[in-house]
């Protein structure tokens, strides 16, 4: 399917790694040049270098920390223009209720909630103005189906999915989509920390904590960002212009909910 997107330009967000790179390679893909972001030069110039010459797009890579003023502003300023933007940052640790003091609270609101806010407030009035534009971001299940050990990461985010539901209707008009998608375990270096914690707590293999996050996924396997990435370009396509303020799973069917 042509996603009639090809020569648009996108700024990607935490996309040297993970979700966020399968996201930056389906839109490369489709023809969108890219502007990438994360922290480490090293391996984000590699990430850049390993897309541009594999779709022959024009690859950007801006090293900043995306939850920061100063590093939103050096991505926002080689993304000026920007068609398309996708919203990413590291998740939050695991811990207990008891665990988080209020500067633990702000690091994640910051990264998950209102450095997205304050990007997509970056690029919505010259999309607004275009009457074209397209925004993913990158939450989580916990949003709806909380994951009790990740209460920042419940928290914040349930943040940024309130601005979106609002913000996306009241942008819809212009040609304007703003939409989430909520990842459950896919097969990233996220996922390997988490399972990490479930090897040490529970003196166990890696192999066996990974089967046993497995068998809790009726799809019996973790996801890939390469199949992430393909529903991402899809809501940036032409295609999605009908598709507001949802929150899509993908998650294998592991959280058990009807709608
Ligand atoms: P990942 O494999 O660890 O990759 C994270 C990417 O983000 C890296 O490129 C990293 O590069 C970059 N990054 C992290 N913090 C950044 C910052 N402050 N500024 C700029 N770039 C930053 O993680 P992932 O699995 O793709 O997860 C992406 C998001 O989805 C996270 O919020 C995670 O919590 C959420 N999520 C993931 C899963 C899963 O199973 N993978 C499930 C639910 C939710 P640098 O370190 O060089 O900056």
């Amino acid at each position: 399917m042509d996603l009639g997107i090809r020569d648009k330009k996108a700024i990607v967000c935490a996309g040297s790694k993970g979700l966020g790179r399968g996201c930056a390679e389906a839109l490369a893909e489709a023809g969108v040049e890219i502007v990438l972001n994360a922290r480490s030069a090293d391996v984000l110039e590699a990430t850049a270098r390993e897309i541009a010459g594999k779709y022959g797009v024009k690859v950007t890579p801006v090293a900043a920390d995306i939850t920061t003023e100063d590093g939103r502003k050096a991505v926002l300023a080689a993304g000026e223009g920007a068609d398309i933007l996708v919203n990413n940052a590291g998740g939050p640790p695991p811990g207990l209720w008891s665990d988080w003091n209020r500067d633990d609270f702000i690091k994640a609101l910051d990264a998950n909630m209102l450095a997205p806010i304050a990007m997509m407030q970056a690029v919505l009035p010259t999309m607004i103005d275009r009457g074209w534009g397209r925004i993913v971001n990158i939450t989580s299940q916990s949003v709806k189906a909380p994951i009790a050990q990740l209460g920042l990461s419940n928290s914040a985010r349930s943040g940024l999915t309130g601005f979106v539901a609002g913000t996306s209707r009241q942008v819809a008009g212009y040609g304007v989509t703003i939409n989430n998608m909520l990842p459950g375990i896919h097969a990233t270096d996220r996922a390997i920390s988490l399972d990490s914690g479930v090897m040490k707590a529970e003196g166990i293999s890696m192999e066996e904590a990974q089967a046993r996050r497995a068998r809790t996924i009726p799809a019996g396997r973790y996801g890939t960002s390469t199949e992430f990435g393909s529903m991402c370009a899809f809501l940036c396509s032409q295609h999605a212009g009908f598709i507001v303020g949802q929150n899509i799973s993908l998650d294998g069917g592991a959280a058990n909910i009807s709608v």
